[in-house]
């Protein structure tokens, strides 16, 4: 823990942190040795962890990147801090993050935007981009992240480390301050896909509190690491292996160096024994704008509770009520929130509802069925996870669409609630990494670790 805080103290120009207690987190640490010298321990006790700052933290700020919140402590721990805190991790402080978790890359955080460790003039994904550039710069072995619309993967990618986003209600949001409940999931970030699975052993498992969080048997995700897949050889572990490459991922919209680096990763798992299909998700195009109606929806009805009364920032001076909900979100909210609830609000309005948001549920749908199909041809889909590498800090903070767009290859799959996942497989433009993605049908995250694993 002390080698972490260091490390954070000498990296502060990163921005990825926003919340450091030093002392909480030497107490976490004394407790941890505690616990360890018990024999009561599991594979993560002593462990530092970095959360990103959507959790709510007992005791320690949690902002969610906005000024609505930059003060505000939370009376409990979400469902994710308590489950690693109940396995002994040690908490590291809170990572910058894009204001309610809205963006691409971290530049639309209150607390100013996250350095790439790899350049420090370029982004580093969002919008768990602090999470991201804190694993990738060492100032945390380990970091949670959350995911609605690509934020564990892309991030991730652009950094060069390991990430997931579990199957829809594997984790519980409890805790967790809300974007768009239908879509966010909370996972792990981290060095390797082992790292993950131990991470998900600790955070995946039903909770009573979140209404869409699933009911089922507890699952060790790390039970397939390292050995080969049913009826394969050392030589050739992933034997049998169908990989699904989705034809609308690899079209006009990607650069060459990304798709180079997917095709070696590609090229190296067929030598594993893997074999390549062609197979194709039609609506892959759709995903942008129907994530952009849907997300906003939610929104739109989630961040209503931030109105001065119960939570957060209130503004200081006001005539009477509706004056002070008006002033108080007029300075609590960043420009990319706003932009959100005004999208979202419209939306939902009565006369455009259905036009919008009733159609884009019905393609949401669609969505979901295609890659049933595309599952009926092989066992994972693989592509990249960003259309480019990292890309320079202010170059797309201009054009809200450009920024959207990039998000092209993670949206369907948070439509669909399908766990994905990045994994590093080389690197592009101006040596910066890039992230291949696999996606798994519902429940499959231990056969996706366990294929990221053999080609790690
Ligand atoms: N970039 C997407 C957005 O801005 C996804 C964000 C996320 O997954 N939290 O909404």
């Amino acid at each position: 823990a002390r080698h972490y805080l260091q490390r954070i103290e000498t990296h502060a120009g990163l921005n990825a942190y926003v919340h450091v207690d030093a002392e909480r987190t030497l107490a976490q640490a004394r407790d941890a040795d505690t616990l360890l010298a018990s024999g009561n321990a599991t594979a993560l006790t002593g462990i530092p962890v970095a959360h990103k700052d959507v959790f709510v933290t007992r005791g320690w700020r949690s902002t969610a990147g906005s000024r609505m919140l930059a003060d505000y402590v939370s009376p409990f721990d979400a469902a994710v801090v308590a489950r690693l805190a109940g396995a002994g991790m040690v908490t590291l402080g809170k990572t910058n993050m894009d204001e309610f978790a809205m963006g691409s890359s971290n530049e639309n955080s209150h607390f100013g935007p996250v350095q790439n460790p790899w350049d420090a003039a370029r982004i580093p994904g969002g919008s768990s981009g602090g999470s991201a550039a804190a694993v990738a710069a060492r100032l945390a072995p380990v970091a949670t992240g959350t995911d609605t619309g690509g934020s564990i993967r892309q991030p991730a990618a652009l950094t060069g480390i390991t990430g997931i986003k579990p199957t829809y209600g594997r984790v519980s949001r409890y805790g967790m301050i809300a974007f768009a409940s239908s879509l966010d999931q909370a996972g792990p970030m981290a060095h390797s896909a082992d790292d993950c699975a131990l991470m998900l052993n600790a955070m995946a498992g039903h909770d009573a509190r979140d209404s869409t969080s699933l009911s089922r048997d507890d699952e060790d995700f790390t039970r397939h690491l390292g050995q080969p897949l049913d009826g394969a050889t050392a030589a050739k572990p992933l034997q049998g292996l169908r990989i699904g490459l989705p034809k609308e991922y690899f079209g006009p919209g990607l650069d060459a160096d990304v798709a180079d680096a997917v095709r070696a990763a590609l090229a190296q798992l067929e030598a594993l024994g893997a074999t390549l299909v062609d197979v194709t998700l039609p609506k892959t195009e759709l995903s942008i704008p129907v994530y952009y109606l849907i997300a906003p929806a939610e929104a739109s009805s989630n961040l209503s509770r931030f109105d001065g009364v119960r939570y957060g920032h209130r503004a200081a001076e006001y005539k009477d009520l509706r004056d002070m909900y008006q002033k108080t979100r007029a300075e609590g909210f960043g420009w990319e929130v706003k932009r959100r609830i005004l999208v979202g609000a419209y939306v939902l309005s009565h006369g455009y509802y259905d036009a919008y948001y009733l159609q884009a549920q019905k393609i949401r749908r669609i969505i979901a069925n295609d890659f049933q199909n595309a599952f009926g041809q092989c066992d994972l889909i693989m592509g990249p996870v960003s259309p480019s590498v990292a890309w320079k800090l202010g170059q797309k903070t201009a054009d809200p669409v450009q920024m959207y767009l990039a998000d092209i290859f993670t949206l369907s799959t948070s439509l669909a609630g399908l766990p994905g996942m990045s994994v590093p497989c080389g690197f592009g433009e101006g040596g910066m990494p890039v992230g291949l993605q696999i996606i798994g049908n519902y429940f499959d995250e231990a056969r996706m670790l366990q294929v990221a694993h053999a080609f790690q």
